[in-house]
């Protein structure tokens, strides 16, 4: 495997631009306020009551109100704005939904559904609106079909489109077809789309066609982006999704009625503004040039940098430091395995590294192997060993400039200039060091 390394040390020392906040003003907060009145006024699509679930699983209201500031809080609204967020989570079994499960591994419909000991998001999922799951609904074959082109109809230009799975071109999508008709994916996503509010794609697989198509994709998948115009697409992508940035992007539009800000990757803003490298628990052993070298050594135990082992975690925007899975009970580096970039493009073919950086005698940012920090203590110590080399040499050369005036005043040679000053040293090898770390870094 060939890897860039002028494109990962560039990447991995990137300032990440910060997400632009919601701009929060009284239009805004009337915009909420009308659109929640809306909601209020439609009939509930899904017969649970959030309260009594609540109840049941022993979250009291409290409870309820902490995971409300803190999706507040992860949507970049002010505290201010958490009883209306907590209303919206409420109002989001307004929302008609249809899932669609295509070429893929039903990993983000476990995600969605991991219900063993439910959190107050899986709570809220539970309730959603869903009119058509086929991993979950109980009707099969026709019947299931009727369903969906009986929901499809019902709630034209108002539900959402799920979109689970990459969607293959080959063989004009007969590698991938569903249900009794035998109708191909690839028509079956396009003509819901048709007449979606929105599709949302969850997991790698939907937004970048995921594991079917790294190389060399036989199939010919491809990402939902690519067979759906005329809507808004909605990136939720890692391997699997994590429900709550499915969730929080659902709670935003049920609260604004739009979707929020987008990246270039069509992923929003608020859950995949900043890349994991700058927010890791690991990242000061990175900056220490403190790294793993091989699974289980005593680096590993100390839970060091996982750079040298492949961690793609300077390339991939994603929220996992803050969030984690499974009720924030972990996540890969947390877990001890360097990032794989799921939430990228293209991440099997260019992230998930089979090999790591050690094996293909990569080198990490920084001087000599030593890491950012390491090579500004190293540059430090440098300078300071080299201004006082200068010091000495410019006291040798004073006291020798000096002991030289007075012999030519006593050979009555006054006039000429002293010996050249010799203090260009210390510029000059810093000048070098700094050449031979971008050389070395690069
Ligand atoms: S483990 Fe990965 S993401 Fe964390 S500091 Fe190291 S390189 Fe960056």
């Amino acid at each position: 495997m060939r890897i860039d390394r002028r494109a990962l040390f560039a990447t991995a020392m990137a300032p990440t631009p910060t997400p632009a906040p919601i701009e929060v003003d009284e239009g805004f907060a009337r915009q909420c306020e009308s659109r929640l009145e809306e909601l209020r006024a439609m009939e509930p699509l899904s017969g649970l009551d959030l309260r009594g679930l609540l109840a049941q699983h022993r979250f009291g209201r409290r409870a309820f109100l902490g995971w409300s500031a803190g999706i507040t809080a992860a949507l970049m609204l002010p505290p201010i704005f958490t009883s209306k967020v907590a209303e919206a989570a409420e109002l989001t079994n307004r929302i008609p939904v249809l899932w669609l499960e295509g070429q893929d591994c039903a990993g983000c419909t476990e995600a969605f559904l991991r219900a063993t000991t439910p959190t107050v998001s899986e709570l809220i999922l539970q309730r959603w609106a869903l009119q058509y799951h086929e991993t979950l609904m109980v009707p099969a074959g026709f019947q299931a079909e009727q369903s969906l082109a009986a929901a499809a109809k019902q709630y034209a230009g108002k539900y959402v489109l799920v979109v689970e799975g990459s969607i293959p071109g080959g063989a004009n999508g007969g590698y991938c077809t569903i249900g009794a008709s035998g109708q191909t994916f690839l028509d079956k996503v396009k003509s819901l789309a048709s007449s979606a509010v929105a599709v949302v794609a969850v997991g790698n697989c939907a937004a970048y066609g995921g594991i079917p198509a790294a190389h060399p994709n036989p199939t010919g998948a491809m990402q939902t982006s690519d067979v759906v115009s005329g809507v808004p697409v909605i990136n939720i992508p890692a391997c699997p999704m994590n429900p709550d940035n499915l969730l929080g992007t659902m709670v935003h539009y049920t609260l604004t009625g739009s979707w929020p800000a987008l990246d270039s990757e069509l992923r929003p803003t608020w859950a995949f503004g900043t890349l994991i490298h700058d927010n890791c628990p690991r990242r000061g052993h990175f900056d220490a040039g403190e790294y793993v070298e091989q699974w289980g050594d005593e680096e590993a135990q100390a839970n060091f940098c996982l750079y040298k082992m492949g961690c793609a975690g300077p390339q991939t925007y994603n929220n996992c430091p803050s969030i984690g899975y499974n009720e924030n009970t972990s996540w890969p580096i947390r877990a001890g395995h360097g990032c794989i970039g799921c939430s990228q493009p293209a991440f099997w073919d260019q992230l998930a590294r089979e090999r790591s950086l050690v094996s293909a005698a990569q080198h990490p940012p920084g001087l000599f192997g030593l890491g950012v920090q390491s090579s500004a203590d190293e540059i430090g110590l440098g300078l300071l060993a080299a201004a006082g080399a200068g010091i000495a040499i410019h006291a040798i050369a004073t006291g020798a400039s000096k002991l030289q005036a007075r012999r030519h005043a006593t050979d009555g040679d006054a006039h000429l200039p002293p010996p050249p000053a010799q203090s260009r040293g210390p510029g000059t090898e810093t000048g070098a060091q700094g050449g031979a770390q971008t050389e070395g870094t690069e």
